[in-house]
């Protein structure tokens, strides 16, 4: 029978190999609470400090993806349907790849830039990469 430490090693072997060294962003998880048939992101002002975006941007963004409307209930954020916390967390994954990962080094150190109505574009302070944000 196989120890549980040789286990884990089978595990880690089956393990796609990793594409960079150091630090990878990692997309924040909503920690989402189903209230009646309301949906409360827990931790959604902490989400945002990871994706460094202002909460009224990401909560626009989800209302419009998920077709809910809602509002921000001080570090929290209530969209008014029962959501599951995958699709939730789908769209959240989306938001960090169209707005804040780098397509070019997919590094998170990026800002917006907008110009009036038109689409935005992402700009990368690493590597300086410029983008036009299309979601
Ligand atoms: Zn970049």
């Amino acid at each position: 029978m196989l120890k549980y430490e040789q286990l884990l090693d089978v595990a880690y072997q089956s393990l796609p190999e990793k594409k960079s060294t150091g630090e990878r962003f990692e997309i924040p998880v909503a920690d989402t609470f189903l209230q009646g048939n309301k949906t409360l992101l827990r931790n959604f002002d902490a989400l945002c400090q990871t994706l460094r975006r202002k909460p009224e941007e990401v909560s626009k963004f989800l209302f419009r993806e998920l077709a809910t409307p809602g509002a921000l209930d001080g570090s929290r954020l209530l969209l008014h349907a029962k959501l599951s916390p995958r699709l939730v967390n789908e769209k959240i994954a989306l938001y960090a790849q169209s707005h804040v990962i780098c397509r070019e080094c997919k590094k998170p150190d990026t800002y917006l830039l907008s110009h009036g109505r038109g689409p935005k574009t992402l700009v990368c302070e690493a590597c300086g990469a410029r983008s036009p944000v299309l979601a």
